[in-house]
């Protein structure tokens, strides 16, 4: 875990704790080793009847969950486990064999049509009458990103109940329904930015997908909501493929991407993570995910083709970073992510398929907007270099203010040479 998710959901804690306590409750702090122990004193102290928990797909917390429940069962306590983090659960959206789906398409029309028969409505928050007022005992104050030794930043996003919902109303009231043409353009606020909120809970999967629907019956707006409604399908994809084949959080989903022969590379490794390649696009992208803990998607498949491909290096490496400096960081989507970008997972993108940085730059920021807001040495660069400055002419170059080289790095990689050279690795993929 990196500094931007732990502070995340650190304030996600805190926020509730907050709002727990406006209404006479708490909430329990616990730290302990061994979860099942910690919450087996806590419903002793309470003298509680239950527990209640949601089920949680990542490997660790598979057996995490198993041994806390085996101890609280052997101490007499119910244990009543619920999906809630995704809409449909791992084994509701099944082949007809009952093997798991390996192609997105194919899942989504099957989620589809058991979403059109079963819709799932928000469960509503619990009566606040209902809240338990017992005395807590012992409990933590509210932890801090810091004393946990994580380096912390106010740039990074902040999670509670009243952000989430803030955002998915202004974005399903305002945004939705252009979802469709501008979700790809870097420079417009096209997306809902609501990831953060989701990985940490303060927001339910299903309230998004509710919104989803009800923007779909607003006139023009039915395009850009499906669009939307397909990305928490993503969502709930990754995480049936993690449950059913966790090899993947290790390795590559298909085995032939064990034989691709990765360069070590570190300097060029530390350039992409800095954002030091010398294609703005690339380094914009990086300047965005280390200063504000989040990155827009198509900016996240772009840097994730251009380490895999252009600079041949192998993607878990790509995916650990993101991992550390991502507030949303969650290993079902991010590991989806990089090894679609990559080749070697579900449904992934074509091992010949590499995206051009240049030409995806040119595509998705055409006018620089987005390059210039993170990098503002090229800001005076004129617009037709602005994607690629070491072309300019070195008049032009004077004029912008920029010495290439010097206030910005030569491109560490010719892309053409860099193609070939994927080529030639991923050919394992042709056998
Ligand atoms: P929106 O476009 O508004 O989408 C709404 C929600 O749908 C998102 O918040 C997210 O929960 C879900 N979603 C959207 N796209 C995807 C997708 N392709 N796969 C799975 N869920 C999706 N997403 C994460 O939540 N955590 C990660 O660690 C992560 N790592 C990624 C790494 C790579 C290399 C790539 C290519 C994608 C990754 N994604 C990850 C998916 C996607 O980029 C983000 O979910 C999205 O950019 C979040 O911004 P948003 O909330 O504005 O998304």
């Amino acid at each position: 875990m990196g500094a931007p998710l732990v502070q995340c959901f650190f304030s996600a804690l805190a926020a509730l704790r907050a709002g727990l306590r406006e209404c006479g409750s708490d909430l329990a702090v616990l730290e302990n080793e061994n979860p099942g122990e910690a919450i087996a004193s806590l419903v002793k102290r309470l003298d509680a009847g239950a527990v209640f928990y949601n089920v949680d797909y990542e490997p660790h917390a598979i057996i995490r969950d198993a041994n806390a429940e085996r101890l609280l069962r052997h101490a007499g306590i119910d244990v009543h486990a619920s999906i809630d983090h995704v809409y449909f659960g791992a084994d509701e959206i099944l082949q007809h064999d009952g093997s798991p789906y390996r192609i997105f398409t194919a899942y989504r029309r099957q989620w589809m049509e058991r979403y059109g028969a079963e819709p799932r409505p928000p469960l509503r928050s619990s009566n606040k009458k209902f809240l338990s007022r017992r005395a807590i005992g012992t409990t933590e104050s509210n932890p801090e990103a810091s004393a946990f030794g994580f380096e912390t930043s106010a740039n990074f996003p902040e999670a509670s109940e009243v952000l989430a919902h803030e955002r998915l109303q202004t974005f399903a009231r305002s945004r939705i329904g252009e979802y469709d043409r501008i979700r790809d353009v870097p420079a417009t606020n096209g997306t809902s930015q609501l990831s953060p909120q989701l990985r940490a809970g303060t927001i339910g999967i299903r309230a998004c997908v509710a919104a989803a629907e009800n923007a779909s019956k607003a006139a023009g707006a039915r395009a850009g909501a499906q669009a939307w409604l397909s990305e928490l399908v993503w969502r709930d994809f990754y995480q049936m493929i993690l449950k059913h084949f966790s090899k993947v959080a290790d390795g590559p989903f298909l085995e032939r991407g064990e034989h691709v022969r990765w360069r070590r590379a570190d300097g060029e490794f530390d350039a992409w993570s800095e954002g030091r390649t010398g294609y703005p696009i690339v380094d914009a992208a990086m300047h965005q995910l280390n200063t504000y803990g989040w990155m827009h998607n198509r900016l996240r498949m772009l840097v994730a083709s251009f380490l895999a491909k252009d600079l041949l290096i192998d993607w878990r490496r790509g995916e650990r970073y993101f991992e550390h400096r991502l507030a949303d960081a969650d290993l079902a989507a991010n590991n989806g992510g990089w090894q679609w970008s990559a080749s070697t997972g579900t449904d992934a993108v074509p091992y010949f398929r590499l995206f051009n940085p240049v030409l995806q730059a040119k595509k998705f920021d055409p006018d620089g907007a987005f390059v210039r807001s993170m990098l503002p040495q090229l800001e005076r660069v004129p617009n037709r270099y602005v994607h690629e400055p070491w072309t300019m002419p070195p008049i032009i170059a004077a004029d912008a203010g920029v010495t290439i080289g010097k206030d910005y790095p030569e491109p560490i990689v010719d892309h053409a040479m860099a193609r070939k050279r994927a080529l030639d690795a991923y050919s394992v993929f042709k056998r």
